[in-house]
């Protein structure tokens, strides 16, 4: 079984920029739970046109749905060689599950990679709303207007950053500094992965 790494950190800190290099450097699968409800959304599926009524408000789907979503995803053979969750979990009730799901396989997380960017709530929205329209304009992502990206922001803050205090409690969780460079983050964030053993 290969390492088993989660990337959590407020939209727009790059999560996603640093997730394509690690994939490709470690062979781990991305699994991006946004990527997966877009698909989802855009094939028409139940899940995805559930799905999009969240995605649209910039809210959350519901627990139970991307739960299962990727509880499944999880127990495809693929998975086998590793895998870096981007985007899950975004709760303390989808942290828990996970850790639930892994244990009864007798696995666990290897470590949870902090992205973390500001010193305080209001320079970090005024820099990721900034990053977020400035996307917008190339991702044609509908949530990434103004608007909808300041209530992502906000649901961050009050549902996935409690996140942080219960993986601190599980001790694998480092905080990786996302203020410097591409580059330089990277180098970061392989200096802790080259150091686990799997
Ligand atoms: P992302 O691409 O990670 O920014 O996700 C886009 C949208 O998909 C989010 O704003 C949520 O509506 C939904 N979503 C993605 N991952 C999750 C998750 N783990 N829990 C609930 N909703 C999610």
């Amino acid at each position: 079984m290969g390492m088993k790494v989660v990337f959590v950190g407020p939209p727009g800190a790059g999560k996603g920029t640093q997730a394509e290099n690690i994939v490709k450097k470690y062979g781990l699968l991305h699994l991006s739970t946004g990527d997966m409800l877009r698909a989802a959304r855009d094939a028409k599926t139940p899940v995805g046109l559930e799905a999009e009524k969240y995605m649209s408000a910039g809210q959350l789907v519901p627990d139970e749905v991307i739960i299962k979503v990727i509880v499944e995803r999880l127990a495809q053979p693929d998975a086998e060689r590793g895998y870096l969750l981007d985007g899950f979990p975004r709760t303390v009730v989808q942290a828990e599950e996970l850790d639930k799901s892994l244990a009864a396989k007798g696995e666990k997380l290897d470590v949870i990679l902090h992205l973390a960017v500001f010193d305080t709530e209001e320079e970090e929205t005024k820099e990721l709303v900034r990053r977020l329209v400035e996307r917008g304009r190339t991702s044609g992502r509908s949530d990434d207007t103004e608007e909808v990206i300041r209530q992502r922001l906000d649901v961050y803050h009050k549902q996935t950053a409690p996140l942080i205090d219960y993986y601190k409690k599980s001790g694998n969780l480092v905080k990786i500094h996302g203020e410097k460079s591409i580059p330089e983050v990277a180098a970061q964030v392989e200096s802790i992965l080259d150091n686990i053993q799997v």
